[in-house]
């Protein structure tokens, strides 16, 4: 199994993508940790928890952010 601990945070989801990117903690609004700010109109963008987003939304996690995650 993936590291539950790393599942476990908060993330973003891009809802348009559907690409979930970690959340950077200790940020003011939407900052992935890599780097990507977004300037999205609400409503495409979602504070989820990164296990919810990949077992119910079938999302794709951010390459970057995630050591397991695929694409870029
Ligand atoms: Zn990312």
């Amino acid at each position: 199994m993936s590291n539950t601990q790393q599942d476990d945070v908060r993330g973003i989801l891009n809802e348009t993508t559907m690409t979930i990117h970690k959340h950077e903690t200790g940020t003011e609004g939407l900052r992935a940790l890599c780097g990507q700010t977004y300037h999205l109109e609400h409503g495409q963008l979602r504070m989820i928890r990164v296990k919810q987003a990949t077992e119910t939304l079938d999302a794709e996690k951010c390459g970057r952010c995630f050591e397991n995650g695929r694409g870029y």
